[in-house]
C-alpha cells in the first residue's frame, strides 16, 4: 500500500480512505510536471533563464536601482561654530577648511555653513578670536592700554545703544500708544534742550522815551511802537542826536533788534552807521550796523541792571539828498 499522500481539504471531505482513488492520483504530478518544463522553456527569452544553461542570457534594458543611502543623519559630534559646515548626508559639523564630511565622507562642496545669530553679533565676542586665512589684525600701534579699554566700553555702548534705538523703533511702528508717548516727550525735551542750547529772550519795553531832538511827525517814540511803518527822524545838522529809553524797574538787556532808516522811503534819509550805548549802569556799548532795512540782531554783554539806556547816533550812512537822520525800531530783549 502507497503511503498516503494528504489531500487537499476538499478531497478529505469528499471521499474518504479508499484504494482506487489513491492509486490514480501519482499519475496527475507527471503531466503538470511536462507542462511546466514547457511554459518554463518558452518564457525562458523573457527570464533569461535557458533550461540545461547556466550561463546568464540576454536582458532588457532596465532602470538602475537607486543607491540605497548608507548614512543616517544624527547629531553633530561636536558643538557646531559660526563658520561650521554641517554635512547634508549625515548631519555632523565640519570645519570650515574641510572638503569632506570628517564622519561620513561625503562631499562638503553644497554643505549649509553655520551663520552667527545677529543678537549674538550685538554682544561683545568672548574667547579667542579666530582669523580668517590671510586676515591680518589691524595695526594698533600707539594705542594706549586705556584707550583700548575706552575702545571696548564705546562698542559695548553703541551695540546696546543700538539694539535698544531698533527695539524702540519697532514700538514706534506697532503701538499708537507707544507712539504718542514718545511724541509727548520728545516736544518736551526738544523745549528742555532749546532752554539750554538756544536761550529764550522775552521783549523789554521801555515805559518812557524822550529824545534829545525828533521830527515833529517822526517822535522818539516811533522807534519803541512796535511798528516798521513808523520811524524816529532826527536833524543830522544839528548836535549828535540821542533817544533815551526808561524801564520800570531794574533790567538786564541781553540783544536788541534793530531797524535802521525809514522802511518805505530807506534811501530818502540818512541811516544809523554806528550806535553808542550808554546804561545807566556806566556800561557802554557800541554797534555798528549794517546799510539795509532788514532787523538786525545785537547781543549785548553789558547790560545788566539798567534802568535807563541812551542810545547816540555816532556816524551815519548818508542820503544823497536826505536831511535828517531815521530809525524804525528798537526793540530790546532780556534772557530768561
Ligand atoms: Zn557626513
Amino acid at each position: 500500500m502507497p503511503p498516503k499522500l494528504p489531500l487537499p481539504p476538499t478531497t478529505d471531505e469528499q471521499s474518504p480512505s479508499d484504494g482506487s482513488i489513491d492509486s490514480a492520483r501519482p499519475a496527475l504530478p507527471s503531466v503538470n510536471d511536462e507542462s511546466s518544463a514547457r511554459q518554463t522553456a518558452a518564457s525562458g527569452l523573457v527570464a533569461g533563464i535557458t533550461p540545461g544553461d547556466s550561463q546568464p542570457g540576454a536582458v532588457l534594458p532596465q532602470d538602475s536601482a537607486p543607491a540605497r543611502p548608507t548614512v543616517r543623519r544624527q547629531p553633530p559630534t561636536r558643538a557646531l561654530k559660526p563658520g561650521d559646515l554641517v554635512c547634508g548626508e549625515c548631519g555632523e559639523g565640519n570645519q570650515p577648511t574641510r572638503k569632506f564630511c570628517g564622519r561620513c565622507g561625503n562631499s562638503l562642496a553644497a554643505a549649509d555653513v553655520v551663520r552667527t545669530p545677529w543678537w549674538r553679533r550685538l554682544l561683545p565676542r568672548r574667547g579667542a578670536k579666530v582669523r580668517r586665512s590671510g586676515e591680518r589684525p589691524r595695526n594698533r600701534r600707539g594705542k594706549s592700554k586705556l584707550g583700548a579699554a575706552f575702545g571696548a566700553v564705546f562698542r559695548v555702548t553703541r551695540r546696546v545703544v543700538s539694539a535698544v534705538l531698533v527695539i524702540a523703533g519697532i514700538a514706534y511702528g506697532i503701538s499708537g500708544d507707544f507712539r504718542s508717548w514718545v511724541n509727548a516727550h520728545a516736544i518736551a525735551l526738544e523745549q528742555d534742550v532749546e532752554g539750554v542750547v538756544l536761550p529764550q529772550y522775552a521783549p523789554v519795553a521801555p515805559v518812557e522815551i524822550t529824545a534829545t531832538s525828533e521830527l515833529l511827525d517822526h517822535p522818539g517814540a516811533s522807534a519803541f511802537d512796535g511798528f516798521s511803518n513808523t520811524f524816529w527822524a532826527a536833524p543830522a545838522a544839528g548836535p549828535e542826536p540821542v533817544l533815551v529809553a526808561r524801564f520800570a524797574q531794574p533790567v538786564t538787556l541781553s540783544r536788541a533788534i534793530i531797524r535802521t532808516g525809514a522802511r518805505d522811503e530807506f534811501q530818502a534819509r540818512h541811516r544809523p552807521h554806528r550806535l553808542h550805548l550808554v546804561f545807566s549802569t556806566g556800561r557802554t556799548a557800541d554797534v555798528e550796523l549794517k546799510d539795509n532795512p532788514d532787523p538786525q540782531q545785537v547781543d549785548l554783554a553789558d547790560g545788566a541792571g539798567v534802568t535807563s539806556v541812551e542810545v547816540h547816533v555816532v556816524s551815519l550812512y548818508q542820503s544823497v539828498k536826505g536831511t535828517d537822520v531815521a530809525l524804525t525800531e528798537i526793540e530790546f530783549f532780556t534772557e530768561q
